[in-house]
């Protein structure tokens, strides 16, 4: 089984639907086809939820009638039969009134879910219609009839696994299933999904639960590139990646992968493809469980980042003064990235600012505390194995003329990351991407 895995832009016109269609065809043996929204949607429809919670019913009704037009500009394109097409458009308009159904009544964090949810259930369920105009057999299985989350919004992956498994043995013979990405249902069995970017992770689920030969994430991009190609020029993609590696590259920037996507399909050994839709001939990008020693594959920068020191006289020679750091952060719910220890301070660094303050109060009564806003990380992974010998050099002499607020190394044996201020960045990647490759 193979499990193909769509994204936003790959179905983002009836043209691209139309070639995801042939690619899928394509593509020997039995699959399981996970889309995306198409791209947009999914913001569309959050800025009608948004509207909703501000009480303009009025504002998002015209939202949402905006959005249905374009629908119905993509069904008359999409189809070539009016059989399908009226069907296409009976659905739309259903899933339209529904929307409108849900702007009147009171507004909770359900109705953001449901309206959200909509995107997937519109992108599949245009492109089954599709496929069924052409005469593929193709079934459609809901993602909401097996995908389920436990009470900390994780995926239960025992309960995923036999409700898909129960679904598939009800299709004997079958070889081409489509279901959506990001959505699923929470245990109390309302809708709800798995984070914005969840659709890698839907697929990646998927693949581990069906115990998949293989996920592919197909993106308008050929693969993940061993530099940021917005501000770096001449990037080339990596071809071979092991599962810490990317896990790396996509906490750390690299938008082509969400991070979360990494964990199942490493936990069970199936490689992760990244390909591209606009190339599908190009290699693209294996992620799997070797590792290529000796070289460094790529760099990623990360936004946004505040770094934060505790300076303390008293974690001198003390024990227990870093427990009681961590536990701040942990009361608060926000997780640390970097971390840099000397006797007498600790500076620690976190993407989600928004308990900042409490934070802060509390730090105060353990030290001096310092803050420094708007950084960023850039990682640099490869085979950063400590005995080797050179390549960190290699990285921080890259680094000579940019200040560097902290350096995180020995972590793992797959990266060194640096912490700069933002208005270096451009350089950094520019000079590392020099000096590296
Ligand atoms: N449509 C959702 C989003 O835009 C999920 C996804 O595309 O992965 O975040
Ligand atoms: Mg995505």
């Amino acid at each position: 089984m193979k499990i193909m895995k769509f994204g936003g832009t790959s179905v983002g016109s009836p043209e691209r639907m139309r070639n995801v269609a042939r690619l899928i065809c394509e593509t020997d043996g039995p699959k399981i086809v996970v889309l995306s929204a198409m791209s947009g949607t999914t913001n569309s429809l959050l800025a009608i939820a948004a509207e909703l919670e501000k009480g303009n019913v009025h504002e998002a009704e015209i939202l949402i009638s905006t959005l249905k037009e374009n629908y119905h500009k993509v069904a008359e394109d999409l189809f070539s039969t009016p059989k399908w097409r009226d069907s296409a458009i009976k659905f739309i308009d259903e899933v339209f009134n529904l929307l409108v159904k849900i702007s009147h009544r009171p507004y909770s964090s359900l109705s953001e879910r449901e309206i959200v949810a909509q995107g997937e259930i519109l992108s599949t369920n245009l492109v089954y219609g599709y496929f069924q105009e052409q005469n593929i057999d193709i079934e459609m299985i809901s993602a909401l009839d097996f995908m389920k989350t436990d009470e900390h919004g994780e995926p239960d992956l025992n309960i995923i696994k036999s409700e898909l498994q129960k679904i598939l043995d009800s299709q004997p013979g079958k070889g081409l299933f489509l279901t959506q990405g990001f959505i699923c249902r929470n245990p109390k069995g309302e809708i709800d999904n798995l984070m914005r970017g969840g659709s890698d992770y839907t697929a990646s689920i998927i693949g581990a639960v069906v115990n998949a030969d293989e996920v592919q994430i197909w993106t308008d991009i050929d693969g993940m590139h061993n530099n940021d190609p917005r501000f770096v020029e001449e990037t080339v993609p990596v071809h071979n990646l092991h599962f810490e590696e990317a896990a790396e590259l996509a906490y750390f920037g690299a938008k082509i992968l969400h991070p979360t996507c990494i964990l199942p399909a490493k936990l069970n050994n199936i490689p992760v493809r990244l390909l591209n839709t606009m190339d599908p001939k190009a290699e693209g990008t294996t992620i799997g469980n070797t590792l290529d020693t000796g070289s460094i594959k790529a760099v990623a920068a990360k936004d946004n980042i505040t770094a934060i020191k505790i300076k303390s006289s008293r974690m001198l020679l003390a024990y227990g003064f870093l427990k009681k750091v961590f536990e701040i952060f942990e009361k608060y719910e926000t997780p640390i990235d970097m971390i840099a220890t000397s006797e007498v301070g600790v500076s620690l660094t976190i993407d989600n600012d928004k308990h900042l303050k409490e934070i802060v109060a509390d730090l105060e009564e353990l030290g001096t505390v310092t803050i420094d806003t708007d950084m960023v990380i850039i990682c640099v992974v490869g085979d950063l194995d400590w005995q080797n010998r050179g390549f960190e050099a290699k990285a921080l002499d890259a680094l000579r003329n940019i200040p560097v607020r902290m350096i995180s190394y020995g972590g793992s044996n797959y990266n060194v990351s640096f912490l700069i201020r933002k208005q270096d960045k451009v350089k950094a990647l520019r000079l590392l991407s020099y000096h590296l490759f």
